[in-house]
């Protein structure tokens, strides 16, 4: 092997027949060496994973009551180390935090997510903050999220969040387990919902474009976990005297459908962006 950080390295590779075969068919194909093909589509793979969202069903179906499991934890881990979403039959919230994926339940309990659990919708990435800053006094979630506004520098793309601070005040929701075929407005109509004092940990999510409110949450989505892993759930309200902010700038998405009975058959032509509004947000 030789290795020169000005020159390069260069790298001996065992393919077995099958992919030697692809590679060289496909270089065909687009008139590239073989080298210069594994070299591209390489740089590509490991580039990709470093903006990217990767996503799992979307906000639309959330909304229509399409709660029935897609993709593993296990799976989940290998596109992200960061993210939220939720379990088989909304079986709470859930926080992907430094690779570790957990599980808020409606009883108040937080457990480490089992591999082979289940996910109807999530969102995650690999975390690289690339703005960091500091909030002091955020009174409120309004005052927050017009604070992290102006943080971001475009309306357009996707930005990762990831929130850590003493929280004085915290109120957040789990949502329980629902009957297939209720739809999330109804499901999380009877939410369990927690008032927390002086908890720290870190708020993990994401803020998505208006345009994408077919697919994500829109706007701020933030789950908590607590710094000692007791406590968790989709964040409601808060205040805090110090938040450390960063965030992560998102320009790949990589949505993956599921292929379940129910997001087949399911009726995904409508905004679900009302529904989203009092599903996700403080029942006042
Ligand atoms: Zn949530």
């Amino acid at each position: 092997m030789t290795s020169h950080p000005d020159l390069g390295h260069t790298l001996p590779l065992h393919l077995g027949e099958g992919l030697w075969q692809e590679l060289l068919a496909e270089s065909q194909r687009r008139g590239e060496s073989p080298a210069h093909l594994a070299r591209r589509l390489l740089s590509e793979a490991l580039d990709l994973e470093h903006h990217t969202v990767y996503q799992v069903s979307t906000s639309g179906a959330l909304v229509q009551g399409v709660f029935q499991g897609c993709v593993r934890v296990a799976d989940l881990l290998r596109h992200g180390d960061f993210g939220l979403g939720t379990f088989a039959g909304l079986d709470g919230e859930g926080i992907l935090l430094d690779g570790t994926c957990w599980q808020a339940r409606s009883d108040g309990s937080v457990r480490e997510a089992p591999a082979d659990a289940e996910a109807p919708f999530w969102v995650a990435t690999h975390f690289r903050a690339d703005r960091q800053d500091t909030l002091a006094d955020v009174q409120s979630w309004e005052d927050l999220t017009s604070r992290l506004d102006r943080l971001r520098d475009n309306n357009n793309l996707f930005v990762g969040l990831r929130l850590e601070g003493q929280f004085e005040r915290m109120h957040c929701r789990v949502a329980c387990r629902a009957e297939a075929g209720t739809d999330l407005v109804s499901a999380t109509s009877h939410q369990a919902e927690f008032q927390l004092e002086n908890v720290s940990g870190t708020l993990v999510g994401f803020w998505t474009p208006s345009y994408a409110r077919t697919i994500n949450v829109p706007g701020y989505h933030l789950h908590l976990l607590s710094d000692d892993r007791q406590h968790g759930g989709h964040v409601l309200d808060l205040h805090c005297r110090e938040l450390k902010v960063a965030l992560h700038r998102e320009d790949e998405l990589h949505l993956a459908l599921p292929e379940t009975p129910d997001f087949l058959k399911a009726d995904l032509s409508g905004d679900p962006a009302a529904a989203l509004a009092v599903a996700e947000s403080k029942h006042s």
